[in-house]
């Protein structure tokens, strides 16, 4: 029975699917388009946590409903941080996810600290109030691509502890360790004392 709903604002069915599965039965999520919303909000802050608040705070004012919004970045150590918040379009408006793998790989290639990780930012509001998730892997960045599965930049991700890239991983495998999975472990936590 449904007791809750809960918009996720996104656009993207499949991540929409993948948390209504999570969360059970006892919530219903819909997404923008499910509220009639077709354009993307715009996400003008510099953090993560700044565009998700933007992307929620945009369903409050039109919908005034219980909302959360996501935002993900890869943070290069040796590139100070790079791309972070500019992850999707790195290489330019277009957000082609192998130039801007081309890109980071150029920029690494005198670099010994190959470090990086993957923060997402979760911003929900529940009951009005707000609360923020975080979910961070830690990695290296290969120098040539390994796999063909995922997107984004999982080609070239190495997750600390595995030997597998994240494209070379079934998302199953990924899911449990990653940063959007660790995000949303927390704030399911949270949801289930509901
Ligand atoms: P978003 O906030 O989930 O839309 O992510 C912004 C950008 O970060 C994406 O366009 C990708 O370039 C990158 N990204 C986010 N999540 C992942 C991931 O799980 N693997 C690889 N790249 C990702």
């Amino acid at each position: 029975m449904v007791l809750y709903e809960l918009v996720f604002a996104t656009h993207n069915p499949n991540k929409a699917a993948e948390i209504q599965e999570i969360l059970g039965d006892s919530f219903l999520i819909k997404t923008l388009d499910d509220l009639g919303v077709h354009d993307d909000i715009p996400e003008t802050a510099t953090t993560l946590e700044g565009n998700a608040l933007l992307k929620s705070q945009y369903v409050i004012d039109r919908f005034n409903c219980n909302v959360f919004s996501d935002d993900t970045g890869l943070e290069i150590a040796a590139l100070n941080g790079e791309p972070g918040v500019y992850s999707a379009r790195y290489a330019g408006d277009d957000k082609n996810n192998q130039n801007n793998i081309d890109l980071v790989l150029k920029k690494l290639e005198n670099k010994s600290d190959r470090s990086a990780r993957f923060r997402t930012a979760i911003s929900l509001f529940w009951d009005g109030k707000p609360f923020l998730f975080e979910g961070i892997v830690t990695g290296t960045i290969l120098t040539e691509r390994r796999g063909t599965g995922g997107f984004g930049y999982d080609p070239v991700f190495l997750p600390d502890g595995f030997d597998q890239s994240f494209a070379e991983m079934s998302s199953q495998q990924k899911n449990k360790i990653s940063h959007r999975g660790r995000a949303i472990d927390k704030m399911v936590s949270f949801l289930k004392q509901f």
